[in-house]
């Protein structure tokens, strides 16, 4: 099932798209938010199947599709250098200040982002609050935990995942590098763009085969499928949850490809009116202009 939040008079309220993608059916009179749906598994999926032929049907087309998750309840938590070519890329970029000789990072690098970071399909990216001017993209497959979890092997993690979405991992390079730590470059109100859709882990089937693809004013940029992160989805679930608990609708961004900004010399930082499309299969587009 793909999975929306939209805007309903200024609200935001949960919804599922029919099969055919034309309409949205308003869950709100079930379910308070998605993390609502989350949060009950796969009853409230079952909830959510039986109430949707007799649901309010909205246009697709013409609603206002906010984030899936537009107030996450933690901070997204995201995985850095974990494409190969990627981890290359910004390891001679001069902005990795994280860096020691080897570019393929030995563990996962997580760090996170907070939840004023989120911002809608369609929503401008306010590039202009970033002081350094340095403000770059990565398209991300995201997981959304569906179960609290903890010290979860890596044969049992998939089963701890509700499904998946794109976020766009905005981010200020000048602040990622001079900070030392990564949180700051990483936290401008604005810079994750999230959505169209949550798609359940079921209808995705095999997530390693998902084509990660971001496009910058029709040029493309990054062009990679899943199955290439150095560090796999059940690896990231079996570290995490190693030393933390995961709470249904955590949400994890497992890391960018090659092809950002920093990749090129010289760097090829988003200006006003920049446009980023990002694809991931099944997973809709996410569109978003840079203000
Ligand atoms: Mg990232």
């Amino acid at each position: 099932m793909r999975f929306v939040t939209f805007d309903k008079l200024g609200k935001a309220a949960p919804g599922v798209l029919t099969a055919d993608g034309a309409e949205i059916a308003d869950l709100s009179t079930h379910f308070a938010s998605l993390l609502d749906v989350v949060d009950g598994g796969a009853a409230a999926v079952a909830r959510v199947q039986a109430a949707m032929a007799s649901a309010p049907k909205v246009a697709a087309a013409t609603a206002k599709i906010l984030a899936p998750i537009p107030a996450p309840r933690r901070n997204i938590i995201c995985v850095g250098k974990n494409y190969h070519e990627h981890a290359k890329e910004f390891h001679s970029s001069g902005f990795d200040a994280s860096a020691g000789k080897d570019a393929i990072p030995d563990f996962p690098i997580i760090f996170s982002k907070a939840s004023t970071t989120v911002i809608g399909p369609n929503d401008p990216v306010p590039a202009s609050a970033d002081p350094t001017n340095s403000v770059d993209y990565e398209v991300e497959l995201a997981v959304v935990i569906g179960k609290t979890c903890k010290n979860v092997p890596k044969a049992q993690a998939y089963d701890q995942v509700f499904g998946y979405m794109i976020v766009n991992d905005v981010t200020s390079r000048q602040l990622q590098a001079r900070h030392k730590q990564w949180f700051l470059g990483k936290n401008l109100d604005g810079f994750c763009p999230m959505g169209p859709w949550l798609v359940t882990a079921d209808e995705v089937g095999d997530v390693t085969k998902l084509r990660v693809t971001a496009e910058i004013n029709g040029e493309k940029r990054q062009d990679a499928v899943v199955k290439d992160l150095i560090f796999d989805i059940p690896t990231l679930i079996e570290t995490i949850t190693s030393v933390m608990t995961l709470l249904p609708g955590d949400i994890i961004a497992t890391g960018t490809p090659a092809g950002v900004g920093i990749g090129f010399n010289p760097p090829r930082f988003l200006g006003k009116g920049d446009r980023m499309r990002l694809e991931i299969t099944g997973l809709g587009v996410l569109e978003n202009a840079v203000a």
